[in-house]
């Protein structure tokens, strides 16, 4: 009810490309952050005025795009899938933005982090049993603005659901590990909030 009332006040995604690549993924099952999730995303950018903004996962490019509209950020965007970084390619294009996002083909477990410079801001959003991982290996880009958001954290409300399923139940519980992990690291300010999938925002202590 109250999320209907909200999404009544709130401004509808008007952007065509956004709104198209929304509905693209809608119809493919990629799944997109959400339309509060990104809204959220971008304004921690521009409340944290962060400018260089490091992306592990891009799918078809829905946030990179729209992190760089609403925020006139740069983004370097990680993505392994051949089909997704290909798809990313050709919206980037699209929209105009080639010299604004750089999409690495790779997996970013694989990626040569050192000669990728320095960010302000890192949204993890890839494969979701690897998040400390990809935490780990990031984290020593950050700027000294320091910001990383990570996606996904309950997972479809499946973090406090009963689950069959072997491999399901097991990523499920790599969620949680990361979750506990996240709120506890002591070099950051750290919380998870209820918004779109599940969102934490870390903040590097000074
Ligand atoms: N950030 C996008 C959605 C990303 S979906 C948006 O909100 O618009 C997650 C993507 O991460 C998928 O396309 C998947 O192929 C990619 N991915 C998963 N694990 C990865 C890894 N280890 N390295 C690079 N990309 C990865
Ligand atoms: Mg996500």
């Amino acid at each position: 009810m109250i999320n209907n009332y909200l999404s009544n006040k709130n401004k509808k995604e008007t952007n065509e490309l956004l709104v198209s690549l929304r509905r693209y993924a809608n119809d493919h099952k990629v799944p997109i952050i959400t339309y509060e999730g990104i809204n959220f995303l971008n304004q921690i950018i521009k409340l944290s005025n962060a400018s260089k903004v490091l992306e592990i996962g891009t799918a078809i490019g829905y946030s990179s795009i729209s992190m760089v509209k609403n925020t006139n950020c740069i983004v370097t965007s990680i993505e392994r899938d051949e089909t997704m970084y290909n798809e990313a390619i050709k919206n980037i294009k699209a929209a105009g933005l080639e010299d604004n996002i750089n999409v690495i083909f790779n997996d970013a477990l694989l990626v040569d982090e050192t000669q990728l410079g320095e960010f302000d801001l890192i949204f993890i959003d890839a494969a979701k049993a690897q998040s400390i991982k990809f935490f780990e290996k990031y984290e020593t880009l950050l700027s000294d603005k320091g910001v990383i958001v990570t996606d996904n954290l309950v997972f479809h409300g499946l973090v406090v659901a009963e689950i069959k399923d072997r491999n399901l139940k097991q990523l499920v519980r790599k969620i949680d590990t990361f979750n506990d992990y996240v709120v506890n690291r002591k070099e950051y300010d750290s919380f998870i909030y209820q918004i779109g999938d599940g969102m934490s925002v870390s903040i590097k202590r000074k």
